[in-house]
C-alpha cells in the first residue's frame, strides 16, 4: 500500500508524532506492506525526485493508496497559494490534484483538518483545512468532495495528532478495517471519549476541588481553562510515550482536536458566568450543573480538601 506524505503550512509536529508511534511502530507498518513513496523527514531524494513521484501519481502511472497531508493549506496571495509554492504552483493546488487520485486522504493534525493555529485570526496567509475552514464545512476541497474510496477526508485531529492514532489508522487501512467517522470526519474509534475520562484529576472535578494556580493536584477546569470535559481525544486513555498527558503534567487540555482550535482568548483561564464556567462539560445543562456544583463541594472528602492522593 503506497503512501505519499505532503507537508504544507506545518511545524512538523505530526511527522514527529508519526516517528514516536509505538503501537504499532512505523517499522511494523512498513513490514506489513506500507510503502512510503515520500515523507519529507524520512525521504532523502531531491525535490526533483518528489516532482517525478507527483507526476507519476497524478498521471495514474503510480497508484496512490493513502495521501497524508500535514499542515494548513496556504491559499494567499489571492487564492494562488504562491506563498507556499511547489514546482512553480501553489502547493495547495498540487495537494488538491493528488487528493483527486488518492484512494484515501488523511488530514494529519488539526491544521490540515480544520486550519488550526495558522488559520487563527487574523489568518494573514489565508489558511484553510482540507475540507473544513474551522467549524465551517468546505476548505481546500468542497464539503461534498469524496476520495476514490467514497470517504471524505479522514481527519486525524490533534496538535499534534496522538502518535498511535496515526499509526493505528494506517494499520486499519492496511488491513482493510472500515473506519466510521463522526460529524467532524474524525474516526470514531479514536475520538469517542473525552480527555476528561481517565484524567487523574477527575475526583477533584467531581467534588469541585478547584485549582487557581498551576502546580497543584486539583482540577484545572474551573479556573485554568481545561477543555478536557469538552474535547474528544484519546490523550488520557492512551498516554503519550506510554507515560503522560497534558493534564497529568499539570497543563490544562487546550481542546486541540476540536475544529474551533485554537479558541480565541487566554488558554489558561476559564471564562465564567458568575462562578460557573461559560462552557460546561459536553451535554450538561446549566441549571443541573449549578445545583450539582454547590452540593459537590460540601460533600468533598477531607483527603481531597487537603490535596492528598491516598486515603
Ligand atoms: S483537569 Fe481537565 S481533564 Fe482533568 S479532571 Fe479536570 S477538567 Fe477533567
Amino acid at each position: 500500500m503506497r503512501l505519499l506524505w505532503m507537508q504544507a503550512g506545518a511545524c512538523g509536529g505530526d511527522t514527529l508524532s508519526l516517528l514516536c508511534a509505538d503501537n504499532p511502530p512505523l517499522e511494523q507498518l512498513i513490514d506489513e506492506g506500507l510503502e512510503l513513496l515520500w515523507q519529507p523527514s524520512l525521504s532523502t531524494g531531491s525535490t526533483r525526485r518528489l516532482m517525478q513521484i507527483i507526476a507519476d501519481v497524478t498521471a495514474d502511472r503510480t497508484p496512490l493508496d493513502i495521501l497524508c497531508v500535514e499542515g494548513s493549506l496556504i491559499t494567499a496571495p489571492r487564492n494562488t497559494g504562491l506563498w507556499d509554492p511547489l514546482g512553480g504552483r501553489g502547493k495547495k493546488d498540487v495537494i488538491a490534484e493528488l487528493a483527486g487520485v488518492a484512494h484515501q486522504v488523511l488530514a494529519v493534525g488539526t491544521c490540515a483538518a480544520y486550519g488550526g493555529v495558522h488559520a487563527a485570526p487574523p489568518n494573514p496567509a489565508d489558511c484553510v483545512g482540507m475540507q473544513f475552514s474551522g467549524i465551517a464545512p468546505g476548505g481546500l476541497l468542497a464539503a461534498d468532495w469524496r476520495s476514490r474510496s467514497g470517504l471524505p477526508v479522514i481527519n486525524l485531529a490533534g496538535c499534534p495528532t496522538h502518535p498511535n492514532t496515526i499509526a493505528k489508522v494506517l494499520a486499519f487501512l492496511l488491513r482493510g478495517v472500515p473506519l466510521e467517522l463522526d460529524q467532524w470526519q474524525r474516526p470514531i474509534d479514536f475520538f469517542a471519549s473525552m480527555v476528561h475520562q481517565g484524567c487523574t484529576r477527575n475526583e477533584y472535578h467531581e467534588y469541585d476541588m478547584e485549582d487557581a494556580a498551576l502546580g497543584g493536584r486539583g482540577c484545572l477546569f474551573f479556573n485554568l481553562g481545561c477543555q478536557g470535559p469538552l474535547t474528544l481525544a484519546p490523550c488520557n486513555q492512551e498516554l503519550w510515550n506510554n507515560r503522560s498527558s497534558k493534564t497529568r503534567a499539570g497543563v490544562p487540555c487546550f481542546g486541540c482536536t476540536s475544529p474551533g482550535f485554537p479558541r480565541d482568548g487566554d488558554l489558561f483561564r476559564t471564562e465564567k458566568l458568575g462562578h460557573i464556567p461559560l462552557k460546561l462539560p459536553l451535554g450538561v445543562q446549566r441549571a443541573h450543573y449549578m445545583a450539582y456544583k454547590d452540593l459537590a463541594q460540601g460533600a468533598a472528602p477531607e483527603r481531597l480538601i487537603r490535596r492528598e492522593m491516598e486515603p
